[in-house]
């Protein structure tokens, strides 16, 4: 035989076997006005599409970062980035919760298809596209305006649907000890059920508390539940303790490189629970605050805006000192795949100070400007 029949027949063979395995090498068809463009890969049965490949089809170009694992495309003029290993995506930098992580396999992007052109037929150009089993058509459209109206809802939900809560430590790790012994954990987890009740009486979005009782919980899994719950938003509640008898205040943390001493002393004690937890991996280095930063770079702007609601919902209703927005490496922010704080309530270190967090009214008062805050935060998604 000769060795172009060897190879004709060893292409059949691979189909066929190809075939038998569902194997998907050419993922999904593009069509223009009865025209087949090209195929874009895809993985999961269509489900995710890749970016890089569905952008060359249509002619456009796509930029990836290597480094920072970031890809760029364009796409009849509306620009799309998307992170590895997130499920926000920018598109014509707005934030968008997309329902899937971005995946990459062999230098593509892989994000949800279905969601992806929702959001390009929900923009400006005058190009429709539709998924039909295997196909992808474009037709153009004169007026889509219908279409937009159906759309905001959709948008709305990738954009804020679950909010996670996460009252800070618990059972075995009681936090911060107060003057007069009351424990952290007990305040953190009282004013988180009064807010996720608020939230969930009066908005409409999923909550989800890491706890809600007196229990041990590493640090690990709590970034776990608010990424496997897909959260639009992560709130660590704590109140703080200091040496110093007479530090007062509430402040709000974002993770982000040490930049101030007192902030990293109230990390410190944060991660401390670590040690409870046999934690055997590494401590996190400045370098690694660096890359979470630039991780989160897609939704950082997003929780500097919560952060700073916080503080200013806060200050509207109690007399306590307002020590404002810092950064420091928390670990449990490390990860979690969306906009993330942690609030320090106040000291319970300090006596007076103790004697408001002990009461149920000053909770109370705290888990509403929490509140306000939340709602003050979606608005400005819905902008
Ligand atoms: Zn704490």
């Amino acid at each position: 035989m000769k060795s172009s029949k060897i190879k004709k027949y060893l292409i059949i063979f691979l189909l066929f076997l190809s075939s038998i395995f569902g194997f998907n090498n050419q993922g999904i068809k593009i069509i223009k006005n009865d025209l087949v463009l090209g195929y874009v890969k895809t993985i999961e049965n269509n489900r995710l599409i890749s970016l890089n490949s569905f952008s060359t089809v249509l002619g456009y170009k796509n930029f990836v970062n290597d480094k920072t694992e970031k890809i760029v495309v364009n796409i009849g003029g509306n620009k799309i980035k998307a992170t590895n290993g997130i499920t926000f995506v920018l598109f014509d930098d707005k934030v968008y919760q997309f329902p899937n992580k971005v995946i990459v396999k062999d230098n593509n992007y892989f994000i949800s298809t279905s969601s992806l052109l929702k959001l390009i037929n929900s923009n400006k150009s005058s190009s429709n596209f539709s998924l039909k089993d295997n196909e992808i058509v474009i037709s153009e459209v004169l007026n889509k305006k219908t279409e937009r109206v159906d759309l905001t809802n959709e948008k709305k939900k990738w954009k804020f649907s679950t909010i996670v809560i996460d009252p800070g430590h618990g059972g075995k790790d009681p936090g911060a000890v107060g003057y007069r012994g009351t424990l952290e954990k007990d305040v953190a987890l009282d004013v988180a059920k009064r807010l996720e009740k608020k939230i969930s009486r009066n908005m409409d979005v999923k909550t989800v508390l890491t706890r809600d009782e007196d229990i041990f919980l590493k640090l690990d899994e709590r970034k776990k539940i608010a990424n496997d719950n897909n959260g639009s938003l992560f709130i660590s509640i704590h109140a703080n303790a200091a040496s110093d008898r007479r530090a007062s205040g509430f402040e709000t943390f974002l993770i982000g490189p040490n930049k101030n001493e007192a902030a990293v002393r109230v990390a410190t004690r944060e991660n401390a629970v670590l040690e409870l937890e046999g934690f055997s991996g590494k401590k996190l280095t400045n370098e690694d605050l660096i890359q979470a930063t630039i991780a989160q770079s897609a939704f950082a702007s997003k929780s500097e805006q919560f952060a700073a609601l916080v503080q200013e919902e806060i200050g509207k209703r109690v007399t306590s000192r307002n020590r404002g927005v810092k950064q420091a490496g928390f670990y449990v922010l490390w990860g979690a795949s969306m906009p993330n704080v942690l609030v320090e309530l106040g000291f319970i270190s300090n006596l007076s100070e103790e004697k408001k967090l002990r009461s149920s009214q000053y909770r109370e008062t705290l888990a509403t400007a929490i509140f306000r805050a939340v709602e003050k935060y979606e608005k400005t998604l819905n902008q």
